[in-house]
């Protein structure tokens, strides 16, 4: 089938309006925030927005009947080319259809279309005292979808995990254009062993094997307070020894975040007025819960980091919360100041290591970095020892972009090396599919024959999670 055929076709289905086929419209749809999507053009044939699940099924039928890929999008903030149709095809926005279906408080739950964008159903949640606890720094953008099909997470998952312990069930449809409901979709209860866990299968597998286009989510009460402790440290190592000793003193923090003398360095250049102590490491502990017990909690955490940090602040006053946060909150932005003529690459950046490898893991980036000749900035959820690393290049520069590769390269082999996984949440996508075998080796075959059943034609985002069989 010709692209004229093909987008007359998808009119006759969908509507004019929803059939987007116009070159420079299409432009926008060749790019998500991953470096690799920076340096190709990967232009989809068409572009459609459906806003039903029959229109979602009628779209895979035709793709599935003319060979067509297709690819499936929320708002393209991924790091990892994976909303970018890297073989052409239909990209399917689902960012426009954004409706909350149902808001269950009594049974503490939500239904939700796959393009409602995360920090607006906490807005409507916040009325209730409810929220839905995944906290992605790209809230105020991100999809609902995308994010079940990234399982992302964010600086809380530390204490509330990924989005993957929020999802009762889902409407999929498959890339021949069935539709299943998995999980509790329609049974509305929050806790159910029924069946093979075929939920659990579809969150996280990045558009692979076909269309999310119903959520159930469950949804948690929200804390009514919470306060922050800054601890300052002269050695690396005692980062994370600090980290362990507060979940020996029984502490779950909400959130445990570190920036290393990079990050600190990247902060204060940027926003000379948040004057960070100049250091080896700072790390912020948020606690959250009911007042007193975030007193108790942030008081203990200040006594036990008190013994190897030589600065601890602990504030629970919004205005001095915030303060203490705001480094933290600009470090991405702060990263391409290192390099006044330098830009921040999303490459390597999202490694998780076991907590007792993450001083190891941060300085052997830097040791990489100088091999290579670039500057890294390092900042994460030490917590869950995600370590996100900003190389800041010149990306006009082809000897810089070849030696960022490298690194990025040898960064995610380094993660593997030291028992941990080159994403803790980004996603693989296009840009990790190639170490898929070094992580999980003869799993890999079973992953294959996974894609093969459900998308027997391989039509579904295809190019990601895993290089096709013989491929490399
Ligand atoms: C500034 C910034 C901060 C970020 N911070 C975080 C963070 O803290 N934690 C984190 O986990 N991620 C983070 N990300 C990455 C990204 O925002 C998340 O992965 C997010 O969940 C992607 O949502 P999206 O709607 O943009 O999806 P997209 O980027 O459009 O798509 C992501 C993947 O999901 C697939 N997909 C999308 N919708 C569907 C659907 N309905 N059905 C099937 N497949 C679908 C796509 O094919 C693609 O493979 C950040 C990104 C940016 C730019």
């Amino acid at each position: 089938m010709d692209r004229a055929a093909l987008v007359k076709e998808l009119k006759t289905i969908l509507g004019d309006d929803k059939v987007i086929s116009d070159p420079v419209d299409l432009l926008y749809y060749s790019y998500d925030s991953s470096f690799l999507a920076r340096q190709h053009q990967y232009i989809p044939d068409v572009v459609v927005t459906p806003r039903s699940t029959e229109q979602v099924a009628a779209v895979m039928r035709l793709a599935s009947r003319e060979n067509i890929a297709v690819t499936p999008r929320g708002a393209g903030t991924g790091e990892t080319c994976g909303s970018v149709a890297v073989s052409g095809g239909i990209i399917l926005d689902l960012s426009p259809w954004d409706t909350i279906e149902d808001i269950d408080v009594p049974n503490m739950q939500v239904l939700v279309r796959p393009g409602v964008i995360h920090a607006k159903l906490n807005e409507q949640l916040q009325k209730h005292g409810m929220f839905f606890p995944p906290d992605p720094g790209s809230t105020r953008m991100c999809t609902i979808g995308g994010m079940v099909a990234n399982n992302a997470s964010g600086l809380r998952a530390v204490k509330y995990g990924t989005t993957e312990q929020y999802i009762l069930g889902l409407e999929v449809v498959l890339p021949n254009g069935d539709v299943i409901l998995t999980g509790g979709m329609k049974s509305k209860a929050v806790k159910s062993v029924s069946g093979l866990n075929l939920t659990k299968l579809f969150v996280g597998s990045e558009g692979i094997l076909g269309v999310i286009t119903q959520i159930r989510l469950r949804i948690w009460p929200k804390p009514k307070s919470r306060g922050i402790v800054m601890a300052v440290y002269k050695d690396l190592d005692d980062a994370p020894a600090s980290v362990l000793e507060v979940y020996q003193a029984g502490i779950l923090p909400s959130g445990i975040e570190i920036l290393d003398e990079s990050a600190i360095k990247a902060v204060n250049m940027y926003r000379p007025d948040i004057n960070l102590p100049n250091a080896e490491a700072i790390l912020l502990f948020e606690v959250d819960g009911n007042v007193e017990s975030v007193q108790w909690e942030g008081s203990r955490i200040q006594e036990v980091t008190g013994k190897r940090a030589i600065q601890v602040e602990w504030a629970t006053d919004p205005k001095r919360m915030a303060d203490l946060w705001e480094g933290r909150s600009v470090v991405a932005a702060a990263a391409a100041r290192v390099r006044p003529d330098g830009s921040r690459v999303f490459a390597g950046e999202d490694i998780s290591v076991p907590l007792s490898k993450v001083a190891e893991t941060l300085r052997s980036i830097r040791s990489l970095g100088a091999k290579h000749g670039i500057k890294v900035v390092n900042y994460g959820h030490i917590g869950d020892g995600n370590v996100h690393t900003a190389p800041v290049i010149d990306p006009e520069n082809p000897k810089e972009v070849e030696a960022a590769n490298k690194l990025v390269d040898e960064i995610h082999k380094l993660a593997v090396t030291l028992g941990g996984t080159t994403t803790g949440e980004h996603g693989v996508g296009a840009v990790r599919a190639q170490y898929a075998e070094l992580e999980h080796g003869a799993a890999v075959k079973v992953m294959r024959s996974v894609k093969k059943t459900l998308d027997p034609k391989g039509l579904m985002n295809p190019g990601k999670m895993f290089p096709s069989e013989g491929e490399q």
